[in-house]
């Protein structure tokens, strides 16, 4: 799977709808400060589940919602989908048939927080699972954040276990084995 195109609105600072493409194996993103380059990274982790605000670099999940500049209003909405190449069927289960995959998350002021496939309304519980063992998740090594390499380097054997777990695959099946055994 292949992340090929990010769709924001209302998101951040984007708050017109905006789409970004990523059409090769390496893509960078340059600009002045401020400009948004950091804001893009936390739209891939807010699809993803990313449930807690502090790692979003806010203070509550409403600071993902546009709010305002000197010559907008605030809007009420904030929704971002990924668009996810899937040429050799990757993903698991009943989303292998398809060669492209949207996975999108919307959120209101009013707190509504919804989650799609390909338009499908699921549960975060079906995005974590899509991604779980690939390395892509809101908190796994896909996605390198500053500070991160020293961090896994600092790491406890305990924490730095479960990225080597992620990165072996074996992730998504103590998940299942947790799950089974109702823990
Ligand atoms: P740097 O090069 O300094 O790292 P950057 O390109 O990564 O900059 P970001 O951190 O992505 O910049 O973007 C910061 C901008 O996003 C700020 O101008 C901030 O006001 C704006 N911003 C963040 N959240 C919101 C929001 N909810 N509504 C409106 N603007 C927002
Ligand atoms: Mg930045």
């Amino acid at each position: 799977m292949r992340l090929t195109k990010l769709k924001l609105a209302g998101f951040k600072s984007f708050v017109d709808p905006t789409s970004v493409s990523l059409p090769g194996q390496l893509v960078g993103v340059v600009g002045p400060n401020g400009c948004g380059k950091s804001n893009i990274m936390d739209a891939v982790r807010w699809v993803l589940g990313e449930s807690k605000a502090s790692e979003l670099r806010g203070e509550s999940m409403m600071d993902v919602i546009f709010n305002g500049s000197s010559n907008r209003k605030p809007v009420s909405r904030a929704s971002v989908e990924l668009i996810f190449e899937n040429l050799l069927g990757r993903a698991l289960g009943q989303w292998s048939q398809y060669t492209e995959l949207s996975v999108k998350r919307t959120l209101t002021r009013q707190g509504q927080s919804d989650y799609f496939i390909n338009n499908l309304k699921v549960r975060r519980k079906d995005i974590t699972d899509l991604f779980l063992g690939t390395g892509l998740g809101p908190r796994a090594y896909a996605i390198i954040g500053q500070g991160m390499i020293a961090r896994i380097i600092e790491a406890r054997p305990d924490d730095l276990r479960v990225f080597l777990e992620e990165a072996a695959g074996v992730t998504r099946y103590k998940e299942r084995r947790k799950e089974t055994q109702g823990r």
